[in-house]
């Protein structure tokens, strides 16, 4: 029997490991919750929803790795979220009160993943719950539609919080091509692989992204940021409930919020094995891996 050093044993030894990882699952995500919204009746959330039935929406973002890439949709609530949640009125720190935060960089770090290591964050959309943390991340490209931030610096609290929007954000202006994807108009393939695919889900705001994930043929994932807070909006076709859109606006244009929450509704029917995640609906992300569960290899890169 021949010996090889141990060092070299090891070594080839964690080259295949990284190598089979990689071949294995090229992509794997991870839900990372920042927080949760105080619990309230589901019928305040969406139309047709049960009143004595309590939700705790959840707030919080993807982080998703794509061979060696590592990116984040959404960057949920951040390290100065009592800051400017004490900006908002009575009424808003009433509606969107929520539990401790523990922002996504603190996460990543307390991973040893440090935040250097995220190649970019697509936030859903600008509302203060998907933005709060982007400041976290001072050096990230931050890829959004340009109508969504022009939109965004001309809203107002408690919507949209202009300290998340101003220029310490590393913006990068994306423009999705007339690509019609899962019955939408616009999308764009990230990687060129067809695994990766942002799609424009406009109405909620101005330029809402939605992120298709497909692991494999048989596992296929739709986050589609606000289009709706619960899978029950997409199932029985049903917008917000009328007290909570009385309350505060909601959505930029409700006409295409409907037109999105339709064709989403249809998406369902037509392919039942997708599926669809609103981002704050907790009990459908609880079906998900949970952070650090659930990516495929290691999660940082060489420092150069
Ligand atoms: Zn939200």
């Amino acid at each position: 029997m021949r010996f090889f050093p141990l060092t070299i044993l090891l070594c080839l030894a964690s080259l295949t490991w990284a190598d089979d990882t990689r071949n294995e699952q090229p992509l794997s995500f991870s839900f990372i919750t920042t927080s949760y919204a105080n619990p309230t009746a589901e019928a305040f959330l969406v139309k047709g929803g049960r009143l004595w039935h309590q939700r705790a929406l959840v707030q919080g973002a993807v982080l998703v790795q794509h061979n060696d890439s590592l990116f984040l949709y959404d960057a949920g609530l951040g390290k100065n979220i009592d800051a400017q949640f004490a900006e908002f009125s009575w009424l808003g720190r009433k509606i969107f009160a929520h539990s401790a935060v523990t922002p996504v960089a603190e996460q990543l770090q307390a991973a040893g993943i440090p935040l250097t290591q995220i190649d970019f964050i697509v936030p859903s959309h600008l509302h203060w719950d998907h933005a709060s943390g982007l400041p976290d991340f001072p050096e990230t490209p931050v890829w959004v539609q340009s109508q969504e931030l022009a939109a965004a610096r001309a809203g107002t609290r408690p919507s949209f919080l202009p300290e998340t929007l101003t220029e310490s954000v590393n913006w990068q202006a994306i423009s999705l091509p007339a690509r019609p994807f899962l019955g939408f108009e616009r999308s764009l393939d990230v990687f060129g692989d067809g695994t990766v695919v942002l799609v424009n889900l406009p109405g909620h705001t101005a330029g809402q992204l939605g992120l298709y994930l497909e692991l494999s043929a048989n596992e296929r994932y739709f986050f589609i940021g606000d289009a709706t807070w619960t899978v029950k909006g997409i199932q029985n076709n049903k917008k917000r409930s009328w007290l909570i859109k009385r309350l505060v606006k909601l959505n930029d244009d409700e006409q295409q919020t409907q037109d999105t929450l339709d064709l989403l509704h249809e998406l369902s029917l037509q392919d039942p094995d997708l599926v669809i995640v609103p981002v704050h609906d907790e009990q459908q992300v609880a079906t998900l891996p949970q952070f650090p569960q659930g990516l495929a290899g290691p999660l940082w890169k060489s420092e150069p």
